[in-house]
């Protein structure tokens, strides 16, 4: 069996990172990936299936570890921001700041070329089937190369970057550390269509040059939201994602038989911005279809001889699905630890553990905090979400909770947001329960486990505090 430093299985966003990172760092480092060459980030057979938004603070995380890796053709467009519009359209809640819409297939290929061009070797048509596991340690992978004979790579550290299907994960052997599945509720079935717009309406409800417009509307998108984010030259990436038990529910109330692709087609007709378009296939990447998830990131994303990265790990923001920027700041984030690891000659879980420290530090410690928003919002109507956007928080507040800070619901603002009718009572004191389980979260969060054997406390806390909000704020789409 060829031997490595580094494994790293995935050239996506996350994979090429850690690759480029690790390299850099002195590693020897081996990439691979079941794409052909030429299509390094290449999701699914759909192609490089996203909305394509990232924020500009994650690309500059990255330069300041990798330099400027990034060709302007990679980067598209830039923008002012995300905007969440309410489903009346009335209210707008922008998030994320300043970003990029960005040429995924392109900026695939950025990623993936720094990480040859600081020496990582790489291996494509290779696709990765299972860890090699001895005595309860991750040694290597197993997988077939582009004629299927079946090919083993031993290392020292191996960083799943597979995405969310990995797997490595999958298969990793019963364990308090990663959960190996990702529940069904906390998945959201997503698709989108790269659009060159050929006439244009300009409503800036429904299509904004200048920002990525979220449209929350639990009768077009139950449990999610609809997306319409400008693209360089006139193009548009539209798009939506769901959560499924919210769809079954919203199905079954409305007496409809609706479905991804069904939806889909009904959001680009009821968007009256669009006027005249036609599908944009370069690449092959016009329409896709894939998964997000949308819990927090796992509890730990390391396991001995083994850092999951990306979304492996379930790593997007759970109110945004954004999984662009943790994808890229755990990539450079694994590449570096296990790096370190190398040079210490300790892969053991203790030692990669600064990989979980590292990441909550830098990104994560505010996601299970907006699990707990996303809960809450997926358990409102249309309605609720249209009075709560008026009525429950100021600017500022929906602001502040977009980002994963906590808001001080001050008692004079709680009480002049009293409350009409039963409904709204009810989502009223769910919003303040929230907002208290987030603030606790967080502080669960700065606290993160020093060392593994304070692991099990902490992820106890936090699945009890997570499950509470699921039985206290179950689906409801329509009333
Ligand atoms: C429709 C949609 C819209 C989205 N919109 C946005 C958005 O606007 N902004 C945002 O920030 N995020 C968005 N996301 C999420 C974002 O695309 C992902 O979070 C991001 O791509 C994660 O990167 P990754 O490297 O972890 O995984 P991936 O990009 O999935 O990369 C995984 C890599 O592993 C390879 N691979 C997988 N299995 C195997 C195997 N068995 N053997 C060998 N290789 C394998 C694949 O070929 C791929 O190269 C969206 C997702 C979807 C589905």
């Amino acid at each position: 069996m060829d031997e490595y430093d580094i494994i790293v299985a995935g050239s996506g966003v996350s994979g090429s990172l850690a690759a480029a990172m690790a390299s850099k760092l002195g590693s020897k480092v081996l990439l691979l990936d079941r794409n052909k060459e030429d299509e390094p980030g290449k999701k699914t057979l759909w192609g490089w299936v996203c909305g394509d938004a990232v924020a500009k603070s994650h690309i500059e995380f990255v330069k300041s570890n990798l330099g400027n890796i990034f060709r302007s053709e990679s980067l598209g467009m830039p923008v002012d921001g995300v905007v969440a519009l309410s489903p009346d359209l009335n209210f707008r809640i922008p998030f994320e700041g300043e970003g990029y819409s960005l040429e995924r297939p392109e900026f695939g290929k950025d990623l993936h070329d720094a990480a040859i061009r600081n020496g990582a070797e790489f291996i494509p048509n290779f696709n990765v089937e299972a860890p090699i596991i001895e005595d309860g340690k991750v040694v290597g992978v197993e997988g077939k190369d582009k004629d299927g004979n079946i090919k083993k790579f031993r290392g020292k550290v191996i960083v799943d970057a597979l995405g969310i299907s990995s797997l490595l994960r999958r298969k990793l052997p019963e364990n308090i550390y990663i959960d190996r599945e990702i529940d069904y509720e906390d998945i959201e079935l997503t698709g989108r269509y790269i659009y060159n717009l050929e006439e244009i309406d300009n409503d800036l409800r429904y299509y904004d040059p200048k920002y990525a417009l979220i449209h929350l509307n639990q009768e077009l998108a139950p449990g999610g939201y609809g997306w319409v984010f400008p693209k360089k030259g006139n193009r548009v990436n539209i798009g939506l994602g769901f959560q499924q038990k919210s769809l079954e529910i919203r199905n079954s109330k409305m007496n409809m038989k609706d479905n991804l692709k069904s939806l889909m087609d009904y959001y680009v007709k009821w968007n009256p911005a669009l006027k005249k378009y036609s599908l944009d296939n370069n690449h092959g990447n016009g329409q896709g279809f894939w998964s997000v998830s949308v819990r927090r990131q796992m509890e730990s994303m390391v396991f001995p001889g083994y850092i999951g990265v990306g979304d492996a790990m379930a790593s997007p923001n759970p109110l945004s699905a954004g999984g662009i920027g943790p994808a890229l700041i755990g990539g450079v984030i694994a590449g570096k630890v296990a790096s370190e690891a190398v040079q210490r000659k300790d892969s053991s879980l203790e030692s990669l553990w600064q990989f979980n420290i590292e990441y909550n530090k830098q990104y994560g410690s505010k996601m299970a905090g907006l699990e707990i928003f996303r809960i809450f919002l997926q358990s409102l109507t249309n309605d609720e979400i249209n009075y709560g956007m008026k009525n429950f928080i100021t600017y500022e507040e929906a602001v502040e909770i977009s980002y994963g800070r906590v808001p001080e619901l001050s008692l004079t603002s709680k009480i002049t947001k009293l409350v009409k009718g039963v409904g709204s009572m009810r989502s009223f004191k769910n919003l303040v329960w929230s907002v208290d389980r987030m603030k606790e979260l967080n502080g669960i969060y700065n606290n993160y486990p020093k060392t593994p054997a304070d692991f099990p406390k902490f992820k106890a806390k936090v699945q009890s505090i997570i499950n509470e909000a699921k039985a206290r704020m179950p689906p409801n789409p329509v009333a």
